[in-house]
């Protein structure tokens, strides 16, 4: 067998076996072996894992393998998260988005009963505060019924308590179907299955560029392409890239174009004290600012019992910079040399100020949720964590809020798909992006 590909495969480093429990490993796992796979899925969160068990379940014979950077699955956007199971109530009628949720919404809730992953149907109000927003109230409503949301219901001022005892506000939406799960939990389900049917999940496995190979197998010349790491490569014969929070550098690899960049959104929630538990039982929303694609700051119980408060939105100086001392000096550059961002920072100057200062003085950000529950003091809530968005945005600075799938160029960028935004409800439409995304890698790639 010939091989002209320059980055061989070191056998010394291989062999390590993937670690059991919960797909965690301390050491690079990289049972690789010499085949050459069918499709290789970059990026074990719940998109990538969701995806990977849709086609082995409509594939069986197809030999996939899930590659991830991290020593764990779920470690960025999938393990830090609110944990809502949303019903799609805000989406734009007929979007991908507001399609892709509703449906995923009810296959995650067959799911779980299926898989015993617990969960709770605690429901969610969004609560107008003002005479403005008792408008946005009766425009969501609509939407959400256009969307088919099931339940919806219009709630008086008077009449809110019914819902949430200590809760006040103008005017609410009541959704029954909303829910909290553990994602991380539910991604991990998704790849426990993946592996019993005989995928392949490799961890530790940063993926630093894309090759073809040119090989004869004395019979026929194949052009696999091999999936490079810093030490190894594998060999497929088509890749799907779900790398959330890197989407864009994974793109480049095979030459698409940079634009829609990645920027990161830190999301920091607080936490409301044990002894004020009891002041929220179900999902507190605001109106959302229509200007941004974020769902603004939130009571969420979890499935712990704790209370999350958040999250907000300020800019991270690192892709994965859950608190503000974390910097990545590459990702503050490339951020410094895009100009969609000054564009939108010079948008946005004032708001994006002051929710930096609530991010530092915490309590600040307590007066926004006493609108909701004015029993909450500053000295009820302490610090919490954090998640991080992948947040796609253009050369002009507008936040790009729908799916976008590319390959790049040559042949290699044929047999590539890259999902490059999966926004935001993509943990409750996960398995139905599975299937859509699944349906374009049959059209594609003929499988
Ligand atoms: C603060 C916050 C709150 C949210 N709340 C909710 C909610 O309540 N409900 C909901 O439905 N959605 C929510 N979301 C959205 C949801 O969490 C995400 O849309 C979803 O998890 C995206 O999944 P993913 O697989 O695309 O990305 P990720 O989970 O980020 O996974 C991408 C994976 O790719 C890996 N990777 C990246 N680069 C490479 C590389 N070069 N080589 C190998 N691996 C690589 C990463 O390590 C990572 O594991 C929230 C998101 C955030 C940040």
């Amino acid at each position: 067998m010939s091989t002209g590909v320059t980055r061989c495969l070191q056998r010394s480093s291989l062999g390590h076996l993937i670690k059991a429990c919960r797909y965690s490993s301390s050491t690079p796992s990289a049972d690789l072996d010499s085949k050459t796979y069918d499709l290789v899925v970059v990026g074990g969160g719940i998109v990538g894992c969701a995806t990977a068990r849709e086609m082995l379940e409509r594939h069986p014979q197809l030999k996939i393998a899930i590659v991830e950077k991290e020593n764990k699955l779920a470690m960025h956007q999938t393990g830090h998260n609110s944990g809502v199971v949303h019903a799609g109530i805000y989406y734009t009628p007929g979007s991908m988005k507001a399609k892709l949720c509703v449906e995923g919404l009810k296959l995650s809730y067959d799911y779980f009963g299926k898989h015993n992953i617990p969960y709770k149907k605690v429901g969610k109000l969004i609560v107008a505060q003002t005479q403005e927003q008792v408008k946005q109230i009766a425009e969501l409503h609509e939407r959400g019924i256009k969307n088919n949301v099931p339940e919806l219901q219009l709630i008086d001022k008077n009449n809110i308590y019914k819902f949430e005892k200590n809760c006040k506000g103008e005017m609410a939406i009541w959704s029954p179907w909303t829910g909290i799960v553990d994602w991380s939990q539910v991604c991990h389900s998704y790849a426990s299955e993946f592996e019993k049917m005989g995928g392949k999940i490799i961890l530790n496995y940063e993926v630093t560029g894309f090759e073809e190979t040119k090989e004869s197998n004395g019979q026929q010349e194949l052009v696999p392409i091999s999936v490079l790491s810093k030490n190894n490569s594998i060999k497929t014969k088509y890749v799907l890239t779900c790398a959330g929070l890197h989407s864009d550098r994974l793109a480049v690899m095979t030459g698409c174009d940079l634009s829609p960049r990645i920027v990161p959104f830190r999301g920091e929630y607080l936490l409301l004290n044990d002894d004020k538990k009891h002041l929220c039982t179900t999902n507190i929303y605001p109106v959302p600012d229509p200007r941004f694609p974020f769902l603004g700051v939130h009571f969420t119980p979890r499935m712990n019992g704790d209370i999350w408060l958040g999250p907000n939105a300020v800019l991270a100086f690192s892709r994965e910079g859950y608190r503000w001392t974390d910097v990545n000096i590459r990702d503050c550059i490339e951020m410094a040399k895009f100009p969609g961002l000054y564009k939108l920072c010079l948008r946005f100057i004032v708001p994006g100020l002051k929710e930096a200062v609530k991010s530092i003085i915490y309590p600040l950000a307590v007066n926004d949720l006493r609108r909701f529950i004015n029993q909450i003091t500053y000295k009820d809530v302490k610090r919490g964590p954090a998640g991080v968005r992948a947040q796609a945005m253009d050369n002009d600075g507008k936040l790009v809020d729908d799916f976008v799938f590319d390959g790049g160029a040559g042949s290699i960028g044929s047999r590539v798909i890259h999902c490059r935004n999966a926004p935001s409800p993509a943990a409750t439409s996960s398995m139905a992006i599975a299937k859509f995304i699944s349906d374009k890698l049959e059209k594609d790639f003929k499988f």
